[in-house]
């Protein structure tokens, strides 16, 4: 063992703020400080390349061309483009992310979107219209998700806004009617980042409780975590890390004693779990049937089947929901509301969005979950003869994978060179893929059977092979020092928005 990781090791066994405290005072060392930067700058050179590959033979604009460009040409480009590389979703190779994908949907959505591209719902007297399909798109998924007569809610603009509005309604709801002036959010580890991601804009403070060996919320936990300044309680349906449904029943009857919220985050599961549930698969409850369950998000835009852009965000009742609104009085623009985050919006991703629930409809959506289902089936026995892996939970359609004898960000890039675009999760270690109707298509359950059988024969075959994501995770988890990983993650955003 070298001196470097004897001394990571040490730094990982202590008290984190300990260790926060010491890196902080190391980082103000002007010549650490340099060489932590010319590191950075390093790997950065390294990925650079496979971040911009359309460096060389397209057009590249770092200001405004003189003048416009032929519309020929550009279209001509952008289906160039499209050709590249960026179409491996369409044989099933993506976890996740394009969640339909059919042509003639694909078409459809787009001639929709088409009609509508002018509309903005900010202007509701101009394009009454969006406010019709906004409506709808929340009523339809109330109906869907167990709701009553005072159910309601608001379109947003994806997930994450979703459950950016629902925490800070809950905040101010608290604020308001409680006199709760340091509101906290009980979340299991395994809930989506984006409660995090509200905790830091909205100075709410977030307490993450474990899970248990079936990758479920620890009630007891949940419970010890609870206090005078707790807003609302969050359980997921499943949970994106392993596709697990929290014990959301107990959790709810928790919140409802208490007189807080509960949000159940149904991103992935809304449009699903209501119809694996008729179709027999064993669905615990997670939705407004619950008291408990003050607001639930839903993500129209994943399975959904609708365009990128749209999700649902629900609420027990209008008083809640109220808490979500902006209304400014005094401005010299004039009288203003905005039920969201966002000012102008994109009135055709709710027409497109309305368009795509219509047309599935009820028997639509059963038979896609039917599908996706049976697919996840043949994927989950194909791993659980696979002696070197082992499945996380018992998860239904959203499955990871660890090992107890391989490193399994090995067999994740194993699978990424046979064009499996997988994600790699920690703590613990492990590699997840979301199904979608893309990998319900004929034969491909089977090929990534094979492609992983290979892969993990592969990497046991030859365990010390270097290079790909392996070493960047291997990094991450046995890093103390957070806050190099976390710049890390920014210098690479940074990358993306370099020219
Ligand atoms: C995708 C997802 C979100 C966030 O949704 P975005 O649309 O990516 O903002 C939240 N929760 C869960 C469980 C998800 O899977």
């Amino acid at each position: 063992m070298d001196w470097m990781e004897f001394a990571l090791g040490q730094l990982s066994r202590m008290n984190p703020r300990l260790v926060a405290l010491i890196e902080k005072r190391l980082r103000a060392v002007p010549s650490v400080k340099r060489k932590i930067e010319s590191d950075y700058d390093g790997i950065m050179a390294e990925l650079e390349r496979s971040v911009k590959p359309y460096r060389d033979g397209f057009f590249a604009a770092a200001r405004l061309p003189a003048e416009g460009r032929s519309r020929d040409e550009i279209i001509r480009e952008m289906e160039a483009l499209k050709q590249r590389e960026e179409s491996k979703w369409k044989e099933g190779f993506v976890s996740g992310a394009v969640y339909h994908g059919d042509e003639r949907h694909i078409d459809f959505l787009n001639r929709v979107y088409a009609i509508h591209s002018q509309s903005n719902p900010l202007h509701s007297d101009v394009w009454p219209s969006a406010a019709k399909f906004e409506s709808e798109i929340v009523a339809m998924t109330a109906a869907m998700l167990g709701g009553d007569s005072r159910t309601c809610g608001t379109v947003t603009s994806g997930g994450t806004e979703s459950i950016l509005l629902a925490m800070k309604t809950y905040r101010d709801w608290a604020r308001e009617t409680k006199g709760i002036a340091a509101p906290e959010i009980v979340a299991p580890v395994t809930a989506h980042v984006a409660f995090d991601k509200a905790a830091q804009y909205f100075r709410m403070k977030i307490v993450r409780t474990p899970i248990d060996s079936s990758c479920r919320a620890d009630l007891s936990a949940v419970k010890r975590a609870l206090n005078r300044n707790t807003v609302a309680i969050v359980g997921s349906a499943p949970g994106f890390p392993h596709g697990v449904i929290d014990p959301i029943p107990e959790m709810s009857e928790l919140a409802r004693e208490r007189g807080i919220g509960f949000h159940t985050d149904a991103c992935l599961g809304g449009f699903v779990l209501p119809w694996a549930e008729r179709l027999g698969y064993p669905v615990p409850g997670f939705d407004f049937r619950l008291q408990g369950v003050t607001s639930i998000s839903a993500d129209t835009h994943k399975y959904g089947y609708a365009a990128k852009g749209m999700s649902v965000v629900l609420y027990r009742n209008a008083e809640l929901r109220r808490h979500q609104y902006f209304t400014a009085t005094d401005w010299p623009g004039g009288l203003y509301f905005s039920p969201t985050i966002a000012g102008s919006r994109p009135g055709a991703l709710s027409a497109v969005c309305w368009a795509a629930m219509v047309t599935i409809g009820e028997r639509g959506y059963m038979e896609a979950t039917r599908k996706i289902l049976e697919t996840a089936s043949l994927i989950k026995k194909g791993i659980a003869e696979i002696p070197e892996l082992r499945l996380l939970g018992d998860p239904l359609w959203i499955l990871s994978f660890a090992s107890d004898s391989l490193d399994i960000y090995r067999v994740l890039d194993e699978m990424a060179k046979k064009k499996w675009a997988l994600n790699g999760l920690h703590k613990p270690a492990a590699v997840h893929l979301a199904l979608t109707l893309r990998h319900a298509q004929p034969g491909v359950a089977e090929r990534f059977v094979e492609d992983l059988r290979e892969a993990v024969a592969q990497v046991k075959a030859h365990p010390d092979e270097r290079g790909g994501m392996a070493p960047v995770y291997g990094m991450a988890a046995t890093l103390p020092l957070r806050t190099v990983v976390s710049d890390m993650l920014k210098r690479y955003i940074d990358l993306l928005y370099k020219v």
